[in-house]
């Protein structure tokens, strides 16, 4: 995968999945904007990470749940790239309960970051875009968004959401050679799943045929892929990346 002189801006990336995005694109070459909610000891290491491979790299604090905040991160990757070529909506959250001991606050806070914070990223990035008339949009979906789950019923609606955005958006924008598809990630390791209960665990990965849990480079590399050249007729497209799980 060759990304030289491509900019990308990945949220959620100082851990877990979105770092490994990072880093994958930074490897094939793009410059990386880096963004996190909270921890910035661990957005530091990704872009350590990402700076490895001699790219320009930005950190960026944002809540993407928040317009105003997700303004200020686009105008300062706009001043600093000049550009962006491919937006990773990665940033996501979990409050899992049983639906009917759910708060409002709980759907809410999950809506907010999963879905409205793909909506505010992806509509200030597409208005760049359109200009460029290029553009890569990557959505993180959830095979939970594909069939559901006990204790999801927020985050499985944010992740439906975010295909339903996903196939909308790739029409609006085709025509301007801009792609956005989603990828549906099963059961990877990160400190979103650490907090599954074991009994949990053991029940989701009897329901996976390759076996095992996946690991976040395996996300990143189908990233990637989307993010490249070579993807080019692929849009509106939800891709899972899950052992099987869906199936
Ligand atoms: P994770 O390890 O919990 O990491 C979450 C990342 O999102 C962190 O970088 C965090 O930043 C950031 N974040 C959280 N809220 C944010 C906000 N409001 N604004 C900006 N950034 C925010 O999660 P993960 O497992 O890597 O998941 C990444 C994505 O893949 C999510 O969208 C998730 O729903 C999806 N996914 C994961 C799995 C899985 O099995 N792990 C499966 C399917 C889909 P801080 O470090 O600053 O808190």
């Amino acid at each position: 995968m060759d990304l030289s002189n491509k900019c990308a801006l990945v949220t959620g990336a100082s851990r877990g999945i979105g770092r490994a995005i990072a880093v994958a694109l930074a490897k094939a070459g793009a410059d990386v904007a880096i963004n996190y909610a909270g921890n910035a000891e661990a957005a530091k290491q990704t872009e350590d990470l990402c700076a490895a491979y001699g790219v320009n790299t930005l950190v960026f604090k944002a809540d993407v749940a928040n317009a105003e905040e997700c303004k200020a991160m686009m105008d300062c990757v706009k001043d600093h790239f000049g550009r962006l070529d491919i937006l990773v909506n990665n940033a996501g959250i979990t409050r899992d309960k049983l639906m009917i001991g759910m708060s409002e606050t709980d759907f809410t806070e999950v809506i907010d970051t999963n879905l409205k914070g793909s909506f505010l990223c992806m509509q200030l990035a597409s208005k760049l875009m359109i200009k460029q008339r290029y553009g890569r949009i990557i959505n993180l979906s959830s095979v939970v968004g594909l069939h559901g789950n006990v204790g999801q019923v927020n985050y499985a609606a944010s992740k439906a959401g975010v295909i339903g955005m996903t196939k909308s958006a790739a029409k609006e924008l085709a025509s301007r050679n801009i792609t956005v598809n989603a990828v549906a990630p099963g059961m990877i390791e990160t400190d979103m799943t650490a907090v599954i209960p074991e009994k949990a665990k053991e029940a989701m990965m009897a329901g996976i045929p390759a076996g095992r849990a996946g690991a976040p480079e395996e996300i990143a590399d189908m990233v990637a892929f989307l993010a490249s050249d070579k993807a080019a007729y692929i849009t509106g497209q939800v891709i899972s990346v899950d052992g099987g799980m869906g199936i």
